[in-house]
């Protein structure tokens, strides 16, 4: 039998995952051993006998095989957590490619050292029954007064109880007493009083809302709860409610009993704009039992709550994709709300889909996945469909008096023909006065955001491109040209560079200029904007929809990030400026993203008592997407989509593995691409009959980014596992050619975009 070696990391709790020390596999270990498990060494000069984890098996170790110990022996029965974490990384490197230190370090986040908050009180030492004696002792003592007075301050009957008595901080003991510290340390260091640490958890969590008492679930609610628990034939379920059906409701209903069983959940939101209050309302149902995770916490925030997980003093949590690997041990439960979301996709490699990595934990951990959304992915439904996922649906609004909103389509070209150069249709602006009159609350929204779109000159049609993409430039404030990819600036020339002409213009609408806009046609009204812009310090996004939600602003205009989730009352319009620009990208997801957007949209307005309008305005009123929106058809949209996908050869119909090329040097990127495409079209051949399809190569839809040229091709398959395949005959070749230092590879299953 061949000899098996095994990479493992002893630095685990550290986070420290760079360093794999290479050990033997014994013959009598043999088939004890896998990725994951839990491992004594022989470690360092006196062999010491130490813990690690194998995160890699291997028959051709990097290091001298006469030189390698053997590893002495298997330390788990049961799984610790961190061997499903380090199961779930090889799983994800597996199927996303890249490295197992970058899998690693997407599961267990590298913890800097981060000072703990220590706090420390003082109680009246109760097996100290000489107080009496004490006093005596120190009786002619120069220190009398001011220990006696802290003594006296401990035994007053409002602070001595049975049991010892009360335990203050420093702080406490200062508002009550006059003391000091070198007094109390010594009453300390003789045993009269008694010091306790502990450790204070920095929590991120604000109390936005008032306590939240349970609501009585409708029948529907109660149905999909019930459905969910008892049903032992699915580990995953998808909820599909209408905007405003309740079904965070339904998914705290569901947490509670599953915290009644003494386990676990994960609740994965898509935006940290959605999660204060997300957060809120958990916060309010369950307490301090709530974790929060996400990027804009700081490093002592992140660390405490991580230790507040693993030390079992929470029990759920809530956050964006990165959440998905909190240490629960006693996990029951995974919640990924708006699962259709593109941000559950990891934009860094390994890029993981965050709903299959949920999948493959609550398989590791036997507890259940809820899927969530009122426009669910194609993808999920047709699980759904097929019986892979079990479907509940929430067919109305659960809020008492909310009914859905009244859509209608706006045709732009129409207003044209009627010399409407506005921003603003009649239709729209009719609504928005009305809505105003009766004081209620408006949504402009806006699919982009910058002032204007790209510059071009308007004569000879030159784009202004970043020097380091190929990507346009947009306006900003002051004039000045931005790139967004890379962030380079420069001023608005005043002359075309390709044709010397004046006439130099941007395309385009911002929601800078759709503020200025509203502004002239609706003198006295006050617009609050939220984008990239007004949203880059921290808190600035809950600080302007705060404000909104108190009525300092009768007009909310944004990009994307307003559309989702959010619960406005007072807000009965609801107004999309132009739908069509997330149409314009040639990109096999645009209809989707572009119906689930209007969908989205339309769900903010009249989810109260006051009936809603909702008014789509577009150059394309006869486009699928639309329609179905308008008609708030899901069904109809999806059988279209998926009709569309399997004709083009598109995921879901098939799966689909993105092969990128970079490198500064564009000739050899270029050789490099179709080296790899004539190899891997060989491999595909010999291995997989006819069956893979080769799109490309071809520059990337960005084709130079930084300073790097990008060059693509795709391979379609019905099966994931001979995508896989592919991937590792592709990473393996790359070892041994010719420009492996100079171009790199990255890879991209079933990507979110094409
Ligand atoms: P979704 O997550 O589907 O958009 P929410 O759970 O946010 O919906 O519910 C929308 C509104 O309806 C919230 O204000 C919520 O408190 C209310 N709601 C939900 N379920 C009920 C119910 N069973 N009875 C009364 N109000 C409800
Ligand atoms: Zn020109
Ligand atoms: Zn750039």
């Amino acid at each position: 039998m061949p000899d098996v070696y095994a990479d493992v990391v002893v630095d685990i709790a550290a986070g420290n995952l760079d360093r794999v020390f290479a050990y033997k596999i014994p013959e009598r270990l043999a088939g004890q051993v896998d990725i994951g498990s839990q491992v004594m060494i022989p470690f360092g000069k006196g062999d010491r006998q130490i813990q690690g984890f194998v995160v890699n098996m291997t028959g051709q170790p990097d290091y001298d095989v006469n030189k390698i110990k053997e590893i002495s022996q298997v330390v788990n029965s049961e799984l610790a957590i961190e061997s499903q974490l380090i199961r779930l990384a090889w799983q994800i490197k597996k199927v996303y490619g890249g490295t197992m230190s970058q899998a690693l370090k997407t599961v267990i986040p590298v913890r800097r050292q981060v000072r703990a908050i220590v706090e420390r009180t003082y109680g009246l030492n109760p097996d100290h029954f000489a107080v009496s004696q004490y006093y005596e002792k120190i009786k002619n003592d120069k220190r009398y007064e001011a220990r006696k007075r802290l003594i006296d301050f401990f035994l007053a009957p409002a602070l001595s109880g049975e049991d010892g008595g009360v335990s203050l901080s420093m702080e406490d003991i200062k508002a009550g007493v006059k003391a000091s510290k070198t007094v109390v340390q010594a009453l300390v260091d003789e045993g009269i009083l008694v010091e306790q640490t502990f450790r204070r958890y920095r929590s991120p969590v604000k109390a936005y809302m008032p306590p939240e008492a349970a609501v009585v679930l409708n029948e529907e609610q109660q149905r999909a709860v019930d459905d969910i628990l008892n049903d032992t034939s699915h580990l995953v379920h998808l909820l599909f409610g209408v905007t405003g059906s309740g079904k965070t409701e339904v998914y705290m209903a569901l947490i509670a009993r599953i915290l009644e069983k003494g386990r676990q959940a994960i609740v994965l939101i898509p935006e940290i704009a959605l999660s204060l209050q997300t957060v809120s309302r958990f916060h309010a149902r369950f307490g301090d039992r709530v974790a929060v995770m996400n990027s804009r916490l700081s490093d002592g925030e992140k660390y405490d709550q991580y230790l507040r997980a693993k030390r079992g003093k929470v029990d759920i949590v809530v956050g964006p994709r990165s959440a998905l690997f909190m240490p629960f041990d006693r996990l029951g439960m995974i919640i990924v709300d708006e699962e259709h979301d593109g941000a559950y996709k990891s934009e860094n490699t390994p890029r993981y889909h965050a709903r299959d990595v949920a999948a493959w934990r609550v398989k590791m951990a036997g507890a259940k996945l809820v899927l969530g959304s009122a426009t669910p992915s194609v993808e999920s439904y047709g699980r759904a469909k097929a019986g892979i996922y079990s479907l509940h649906t929430l067919t109305s609004r659960a809020r008492s008096g909310s009914r859905l909103p009244q859509v209608s389509v706006v045709d732009l070209r129409e207003e044209f023909r009627r010399n409407n150069k506005g921003i603003f249709s009649g239709k729209l602006l009719k609504y928005m006065e009305e809505a105003l009159a009766r004081k209620e609350q408006i949504i402009l929204f806006l699919n982009r955001r910058g002032f204007a779109g790209f510059v071009s000159c308007r004569s000879c049609g030159y784009v202004f491109k970043c020097r380091h993409c190929d990507v346009s430039m947009t306006v900003h404030t002051g004039g000045m040209l931005k790139c967004h990819y890379c962030g380079w600036e420069q001023p608005l020339p005043k002359v075309c560079p390709q044709c010397g002409s004046p006439y130099i213009a941007g395309f385009g609408l911002g929601t800078q200029k759709v503020e200025q806009l509203i502004y002239q046609t609706l003198p006295g009204v006050k617009v609050l904007r939220l984008d990239r812009d007004t949203t880059a310090q921290k808190d600035s996004m809950e600080n302007i929809l705060e404000k909104f939600r108190r009525h300092e602003g009768d007009i909310l205009v944004g990009t994307q990030m307003i559309v989702k989730g959010h619960d406005f009352p007072n807000v009965t319009v609801v107004g999309v400026l132009a739908a069509d620009l997330s149409m314009f990208s040639n990109d096999y997801m645009a209809a989707e993203r572009t119906f689930q957007l209007l969908t989205q949209a339309a769900g903010r307005s009249g989810r109260d008592q006051k009936p809603g309008q909702v008014v789509i305005q577009t150059y394309n009123p006869e486009h699928y997407s639309i329609v179905c929106a308008s008609r708030q058809d899901y069904l109809s949209f999806y059988r279209q989509e998926i009709n569309y996908r399997a004709m083009m050869n598109y995921p879901p119909a098939v799966h689909m593995l993105v092969v990128l090329a970079l490198g500064r040097d564009e000739g050899k990127v270029g050789k490099q691409i179709h080296a790899l495409a004539a190899v891997v079209k060989d491999f595909a051949a010999k291995n997989h009959g006819g069956e893979m399809i080769l799109v490309g190569p071809s520059d990337a839809s960005i084709s130079k980014g930084k300073d790097v040229y990008r060059k693509v091709f795709y391979l379609k398959h019905k099966n994931y596992s001979a995508l896989i395949q592919a991937r590792e005959f592709l990473e393996k070749y790359m070892r041994t050619s010719e420009y492996s230092r100079e171009v790199s590879l990255q890879f991209d299953m079933d990507p979110m975009s094409v």
